[in-house]
């Protein structure tokens, strides 16, 4: 017997993704969502997107890190696209709230939100088009090993600027870049790709954002830089001004990079990292943790883990 559509979206669906998601303004099956052939964000690269961490926590109870952030977020690439979506904080966090009571997550998860158009128009015009929010969750653990040092390359595809296409959205055609990127690395034999910006300063990781200490100065590329805004990231110089610990907002050139003492990431899905050597040149802390990532990481175990006065203001807990 010939296989069903169901089954072949069944097949081909990474196993991690949870049964049920929101769509069309519904919540059902993955299966049943299913996107057409001719969507306009699938051949124009307009769809944009969030990322989030949801925690099981031992209690059993969901928690989840910065929602209204992420929601924040997600608003204003709506904004800044012009697509015209507004959903209040109280309906996604519903939205949320449903999809976790009916996937209930064995383990920690991450939640994928995203404004998409599925209307079949030939045509990069955006007028008449009508954008809307979809969300799946998928199990995730580690996205990458962050217990030993990340091998860099510093990317020959440079970082595309906010005046051609928002480095501000997590615009689903800018990750090209990213992956171009990141293959580059890859296939010399690196683990990761940095992207600096066309006036040759470090804007970010292909998906994390990048801090520097260089002579005891924490560093960090500056808005302008072309890297996107990472919650992640403001929550690290959160709990850096909460150790008393200045961060100067800079732009950082590629031999300040090459003579750092450390290079930490940050990202949802990278949590908190740290390069090991960059372009075949070792940091100072290569094999070991430096001091900083090692407080940050400590830090964040702990506001996860809801053992931190910064946990009750970060973390959203949902019972099953
Ligand atoms: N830069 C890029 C290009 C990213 O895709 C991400 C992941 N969202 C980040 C930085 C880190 O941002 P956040 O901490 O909000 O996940």
């Amino acid at each position: 017997m010939s296989e069903t559509i169901q089954q072949r979206i069944l097949r081909k669906k990474n196993p991690s993704i949870l049964p049920h998601v929101y769509y069309d303004k519904e919540i059902m099956k993955y299966e049943e969502a299913g996107l057409g052939v001719a969507a306009n964000s699938l051949h124009y690269g307009t769809l944009v997107f969030g990322g989030i961490r949801g925690y099981a926590l031992a209690s059993g109870a969901i928690a989840v890190f910065r929602l209204e952030d992420h929601y924040k977020r997600l608003m204003n690439a709506s904004k800044i696209m012009a697509y015209g979506v507004t959903y209040t904080y109280e309906e996604f966090h519903k939205i949320i709230h449903d999809l976790i009571k009916i996937n209930n997550p064995q383990g920690n998860f991450y939640i994928r939100p995203f404004l998409f158009c599925d209307e079949a128009q030939v045509g990069p015009k955006l007028r008449n088009l009508t954008f809307d929010l979809a969300v799946y969750m998928m199990l995730m653990d580690n996205y990458a090993d962050t217990s030993k040092g990340i091998t860099f390359l510093t990317s020959s595809y440079t970082k595309y600027a906010d005046v051609s296409i928002s480095t501000k959205a997590k615009v689903a055609g800018g990750y090209v870049n990213s992956m171009m990127a990141t293959h580059q690395a890859n296939i010399a034999g690196f683990d990761e790709a940095l992207l600096f910006n066309n006036a040759g300063m470090l804007a970010e990781a292909s998906v994390a954002n990048t801090l520097i200490v260089h002579r005891g100065s924490v560093m960090t590329p500056p808005i302008g830089s072309g890297a996107l805004e990472g919650i992640t990231l403001r929550s690290v110089l959160e709990i850096l001004a909460y150790n008393n610990i200045p961060v100067i907002q800079c732009d950082i050139d590629r031999s300040t990079l090459y003579t750092a003492d450390e290079l930490i990431i940050t990202g949802t899905a990278m949590q908190i990292g740290h390069g090991s050597e960059v372009d075949g040149r070792k940091f100072t802390y290569s094999s070991e943790h430096g001091p900083i990532v090692q407080l940050l990481k400590a830090e964040m175990d702990a506001i996860l883990t809801m053992n931190h006065p910064l946990s009750h203001k970060w973390m959203v807990i949902f019972e099953r």
